[in-house]
């Protein structure tokens, strides 16, 4: 079988790529992103030029497990006149200046009234920092702490003329039907304004690589979401219930772009095949790379991996939540996105999505205990391999064949040689002994 996007595994094809996603991501930084918004479909319209996407409106309000659809944040201006009539803070500059969901205000105040709904980084003097108020009505601006130190007393106009009304959130699926049902979910999230790696790089590489993968002929059918984080992967999940349960596998991809180290996160369930394959990747294409356990705080893996799905979902980044200084602030631009660490993400993303696209699932016929190699010739016939590693690489296979595993992720649990375990599993297919169920799995139009 030919390899699934063999040319974004090799350093040229994902360098041309990394650079189209860093023209992507130049185009989505100035607009404004929150839950919900015109900002968030601007942001698909760009998005849906790189890949046909097919988008949902959820109407505010709408019941999503333990949560409601918000209502709908819209700005159109704000900003703060100082006392000398000259705009102080204008979100027109930047998107991160404005509270993210601050409630409409046109008010005149003192400097110390203003003061409390001001935010700025004392030790960060040149960096806006990025805030939200999603789930508690406030307003507020956020400036660089050399603006802040810089306003005179005196009388201050504020005016952010935003709305808050029922309106709807907005998700979107980018779909790519394969030779069989089984579907592989990339989730990466879209909610933020102005910040680079954080997760413009994350929307602008899931974008590309689906358009990848529908010229591509996979042999997996995959789903590509895009929502904002948290609400959206929970208003996703509502009406995507039974799917979601069914997914093959799935990584949420975000913070590729920035010098730290490839870092996998496990799923909640911690071994199953997207958690073995991606684990060997990041640790062959990155001597510093890491592979975490799962924990409840990070990315959309929060609602995937709740144990109502514990759905066999990992997670992507190089740096995660707070781990550089830049993160969340104006610091995280286009500076911080180095072209070569976004190339490693994106060979690393492609050579997961190959291993996984080509893992045939094997399972045993009778599952109980191991079978008797010897009286079928097997635990000798060892066909120039060392003894050794063929019979270890046919006990792998057979410990492994439960159905959900596969050759590639037993090669990727097992450090055994891949020629090695390929050729134990065809002695064992041979033997009656494992089925290869991938080829019998339904196609889409059966499903
Ligand atoms: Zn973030």
């Amino acid at each position: 079988e030919p390899a699934l996007l063999k040319e974004l595994q090799e350093t040229q094809g994902a360098s041309t790529l990394a650079r189209r996603a860093v023209d992507l991501i130049r185009e989505l930084l100035p607009v404004p992103r929150s839950l919900t918004g015109d900002g968030n479909r601007r942001t698909l319209d760009i998005l849906g030029r790189a890949v046909p996407l097919q988008r949902f409106e959820v109407p505010s309000g709408t019941p999503v497990f333990d949560w409601e659809v918000p209502l709908e944040w819209n700005v159109r201006e704000a900003y703060i006149v100082g006392p000398r009539g000259d705009r102080v803070v204008d979100f027109s500059q930047h998107s991160l200046h404005l509270l993210n969901y601050s409630t409409p205000v046109r008010a005149k105040m003192s400097l110390t009234d203003l003061r409390p709904h001001l935010y700025s980084l004392p030790d960060r003097p040149d960096w806006i920092p990025y805030r939200t108020s999603y789930w508690s009505e406030q307003w507020g601006f956020c400036l660089t702490h050399r603006q802040l130190a810089a306003l005179p007393e005196g009388e201050y106009e504020v005016v952010i003329d935003s709305s808050l009304a029922p309106g709807s959130l907005t998700y979107a699926e980018a779909r790519i039907p394969g030779e069989l049902a089984d579907e592989f979910a990339i989730f990466t999230h879209i909610c933020h304004p102005g910040l680079a790696n954080d997760n413009a790089t994350g929307m602008a590489t899931a974008a590309l690589l689906a358009a990848e993968l529908m010229r591509s002929r996979p042999r997996l059918s995959y789903r590509v979401i895009f929502a904002p984080v948290t609400i959206g992967s929970i208003t996703w999940l509502t009406p995507n219930e039974a799917a979601a349960r069914k997914l093959r596998g799935g990584l949420v991809i975000g913070l590729l772009g920035d010098p730290g180290a490839l870092t996998y996160k496990r799923s909640r369930r911690g071994n199953t095949e997207v958690d073995l394959i991606a684990s060997a990747v990041v640790r062959g294409l990155d001597s510093a790379a890491r592979v975490v356990d799962f924990s409840p705080y990070g990315y959309d893996e929060r609602q995937l991996c709740s144990p109502g799905f514990n759905l066999p979902i990992g997670r992507l980044t190089r740096s995660s939540n707070g781990e550089y200084p830049e993160y969340h602030t104006s610091a995280d631009n286009l500076d911080l996105v180095d072209v070569g660490a976004l190339t490693q993400s994106i060979r690393a993303i492609s050579d997961i999505l190959s291993r996984v696209d080509s893992n045939h699932r094997l399972r045993r016929r009778s599952p109980n205990g191991e079978p008797r190699l010897g009286k079928r010739g097997l635990f000798r016939n060892t066909g120039g391999e060392s003894p050794k590693s063929f019979e270890y690489a046919m006990l792998w296979i057979l410990n492994q064949a439960d159905g959900t595993h596969g050759l590639n992720d037993t090669v990727a649990a097992s450090g055994l040689p891949d020629t090695v375990v390929r050729r134990a599993a065809e002695a064992l297919i041979d033997a009656q002994l494992i089925d290869d169920i991938d080829l019998s799995a339904p196609t889409p139009a059966e499903s």
